[in-house]
C-alpha cells in the first residue's frame, strides 16, 4: 500500500483515502464484471462545454460511451441484460431520466469523437475529402478544413495519415455532423500547440448552439474550453467516482490542490503549486554551454537557430508548432545530427537524451532495464522518479509489451536517472494523463536543481512548460519548409512572442497563480492585445 489509503490498495500515486462511505453498491452506474472496474456516478450534459478531467483508467471514456449511446449501463446488475427502461427508472427524478428517455426515443442525436483515432482507417475507407464531404450535414466543409489545416491531405487515403492528421480528420468529421450533442474524447492528443487552440476554438463555437462534453488532459486547453468541469477520481482499473459539477476555475484549482472540498476527498498527497517566484537569475549560475548560430538543411527543409547558452540548474522550454525543426535542433545538441554551419562544442559535458519517438530495444523487464541504467534502489530515484511516475507498478512488465504511455514513462525515467550535465527531453507529455504530466513536471525541475544540470524540454502542453521553464526558446516557420529558432529568451519576452503568434493572452489565477487563457474578445483579452502584453500583466 502507499500509506495514505484506509483500504489497502496497490496504487501509490493517485490513490484516494478509501472509498467514500456514501458510495454504496446501488450508486454503481456501470460495472465491467464481478471484481472488475466500477463507475460511480455520471456526468449530466448541459449547455456549453462540460469538461471531464482525471487520470487514465478511472472511467472517463466509459462515461462518454454511455452518454453517446454506445454502451447501455448495467447498473451493476450482472445477471440481466441491460436496458434503457431500467436506466430510465434508475435515474427517475433526475435530469438524466429525460436524457436517457430522449436517447432511447431517438430525440437526441449524439456525435462522438472516440479517444483512439488510429482505429479510424480500419473502419472507414476512401480519401479524407470524400469522407468529410459525406458527413458534411451543415455545409461547413470549407471552413472546417481551413481551421483544422486539412487542405493538404484531402486527397490522401486515411491509412496514409499521421496521428495528428487522423486526429484532425476525426474532429472535423464530428464537427461537420448535425447532432444535438457532441462528445470529444481527448481531442488534443498528437496535436501541436497551434492546432490545439484551433481545435479548441472550433469546439467552443460549436458549443454556442449545441451541448458539448470533452475529456482532456491539457489543462490549459480544458480550462479554455469548458464552462463546467467534473473531476473523475478513484483507483485506476478498479473504480472511478464522478465529482459534482464545478465551475471550471474552481474545479481545476481543486484538481491541482488534490482536494475536493464539497466531497471532502483528498486524492493526491501533495498539491501542485505555481509559485509566483521570479525565474532563476541565470547570470548568477555557472555557464554550462554556449553554442553559435546553427544552420541545417534536411532535404527541402531549412533550419536556422540563433546562438545561445544554458546555465547550470536551468530549464529551457522549447515552444512552437510541428514540422519546424525543434527535434532537429535537439538532435544537433545530442550529437545525432551534424549542423551545416555553426558549432556546438560539448567538450566533456555528459548528455542524456529522451527522443520524441521512443523505441527501446531491450529484451527484458522494466526493472532489469532500469537497473542497467542507474541505481533504482536509491531512495532519491525511488521517491522522486519511480514512484511518482507509477513505474513501481509496471516493474515486472516486459519492455516489448509496454503501451505508449508506459513506454513514455520508462523512457523519461531512464533519461532522468542517467548522470548528465545536459538533459534533452523531447515531448515528454505525449501519451501521459494529466496526473502523470504534473508528476513529470515536478521531476524535471527537481533533477535540474539536484544535479545542477541544464535541461532543454520540447513540449506542447503550455501549463507544463510554464511550470518548469526558466527561459523559452520560440520556434516559428512553415512546416516542412523552414524553421527559425530564437536564442533562449527571458520568460516574459519568450512567452509574449509565442502567445502573440498563437493569438491568445494569459492571465494568472488569483488563488493558485496558474496561467489561464483569457476568453477571446473578453475585456482583458482585448486590453492585453492592445498594449502588446500577451503574458500576465500582474
Ligand atoms: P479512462 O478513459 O478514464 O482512461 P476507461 O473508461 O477507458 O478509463 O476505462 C476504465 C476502466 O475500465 C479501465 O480499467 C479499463 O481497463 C476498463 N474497461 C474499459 N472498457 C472495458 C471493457 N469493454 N471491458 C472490460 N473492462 C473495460
Ligand atoms: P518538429 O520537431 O518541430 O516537429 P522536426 O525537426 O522533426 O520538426 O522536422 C522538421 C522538418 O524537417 C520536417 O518537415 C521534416 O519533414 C523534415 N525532416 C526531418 N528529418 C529529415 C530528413 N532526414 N530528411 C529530410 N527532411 C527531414
Ligand atoms: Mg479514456
Ligand atoms: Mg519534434
Amino acid at each position: 500500500g502507499c500509506g495514505i489509503c484506509v483500504k489497502r490498495c496497490p496504487f501509490g500515486a493517485i490513490a484516494i483515502i478509501g472509498l467514500p462511505e456514501e458510495l454504496t453498491e446501488d450508486k454503481i452506474v456501470h460495472s465491467y464484471g464481478k471484481n472488475r472496474f466500477r463507475l460511480y456516478g455520471l456526468v449530466v450534459p448541459r449547455d456549453g462545454v462540460v469538461g471531464i478531467l482525471g487520470p487514465n483508467g478511472v472511467g472517463k471514456s466509459t462515461i462518454l460511451s454511455i452518454l453517446s449511446g454506445n454502451l447501455i449501463p448495467n447498473l451493476n446488475n450482472l445477471e440481466e441484460e441491460p436496458s434503457y427502461d431500467k436506466v430510465i427508472k434508475y435515474f427517475s427524478g433526475t435530469e438524466l431520466q429525460k436524457y436517457f428517455k430522449d436517447l432511447k426515443d431517438g430525440k437526441i442525436k449524439p456525435v462522438y469523437k472516440p479517444q483512439y483515432v488510429d482505429m479510424l482507417p480500419k473502419v472507414v475507407k476512401g480519401t479524407v475529402g470524400e469522407l468529410l464531404k459525406k458527413v458534411d450535414e451543415k455545409g461547413m466543409f470549407e471552413e472546417v478544413v481551413e481551421v483544422l489545416e486539412l487542405k493538404n491531405v484531402l486527397n490522401r487515403s486515411l491509412d496514409k495519415l499521421s496521428g495528428g492528421e487522423l486526429q484532425r480528420v476525426a474532429i472535423a468529421g464530428a464537427c461537420l455532423r448535425d447532432g444535438t450533442i457532441y462528445y470529444f474524447d481527448e481531442p488534443t492528443s498528437w496535436l501541436d500547440i497551434r492546432q490545439r487552440f484551433n481545435c479548441a476554438r472550433l469546439i467552443r463555437r460549436l458549443s454556442e448552439k449545441k451541448k458539448v462534453v470533452v475529456v482532456e488532459h491539457d489543462l490549459i486547453v480544458l480550462d479554455y474550453l469548458s464552462d463546467l468541469v467534473h473531476i473523475v477520481y478513484g483507483v485506476p482499473s478498479a473504480y472511478g467516482v464522478v465529482s459534482h459539477p464545478k465551475s471550471t476555475r474552481v474545479g481545476i484549482n481543486a484538481y491541482l490542490e488534490g482536494y475536493l472540498k464539497d466531497e471532502n476527498i483528498r486524492f493526491r498527497k501533495e498539491p501542485v503549486l505555481f509559485e509566483r517566484r521570479p525565474p532563476m537569475d541565470y547570470r548568477e549560475r555557472p555557464l554550462l554551454l554556449e553554442y553559435s548560430d546553427i544552420v541545417k538543411t534536411l532535404g527541402d527543409f531549412n533550419l536556422r537557430v540563433e546562438g545561445g547558452s544554458i546555465y547550470r540548474g536551468e530549464v529551457i522550454g522549447i515552444l512552437g508548432p510541428n514540422g519546424i525543426g525543434k527535434t532537429t535542433f535537439v538532435k544537433i545538441l545530442a550529437g545525432e545530427i551534424k549542423c551545416d554551419e555553426g558549432q556546438v562544442s560539448m567538450g566533456d559535458l555528459r548528455i542524456s537524451y529522451k527522443p520524441q519517438y521512443i523505441s527501446i530495444e531491450y529484451d527484458g523487464t522494466v526493472e532489469e532495464y532500469l537497473r542497467s541504467i542507474g541505481n533504482i534502489d536509491s531512495s532519491f530515484y525511488k521517491s522522486e522518479i519511480i514512484k511518482p511516475l507509477g513505474i513501481d507498478r509496471i516493474m515486472d512488465f516486459y519492455i516489448e509489451d509496454l503501451s505508449g504511455g508506459e513506454l513514455q514513462r520508462v523512457a523519461i525515467a531512464s533519461a532522468l536517472m542517467r548522470d548528465a550535465d545536459i538533459y534533452l527531453i523531447d515531448e515528454p507529455s505525449a501519451f501521459l494523463d494529466v496526473e502523470q504530466r504534473l508528476a513529470v513536471s515536478k521531476i524535471i525541475r527537481r533533477i535540474g536543481e539536484e544535479k545542477e544540470a541544464g535541461v532543454f524540454v520540447v513540449d506542447h502542453d503550455i501549463l507544463f512548460q510554464d511550470y518548469i521553464s526558466d527561459r523559452f526558446m520560440v520556434f516559428s516557420g512553415e512546416a516542412g519548409v523552414y524553421g527559425r529558432g530564437s536564442a533562449p529568451l527571458d520568460k516574459r519576452t519568450g512567452a509574449n512572442m509565442f502567445l502573440k503568434e498563437m493569438g491568445i493572452t494569459f492571465r494568472r489565477d488569483p488563488d493558485t497563480g496558474r496561467p489561464r487563457v483569457n476568453k477571446e474578445g473578453s475585456q482583458m483579452d482585448r486590453y492585453q492585445k492592445e498594449i502588446g502584453e500577451y503574458y500576465y500583466i500582474d
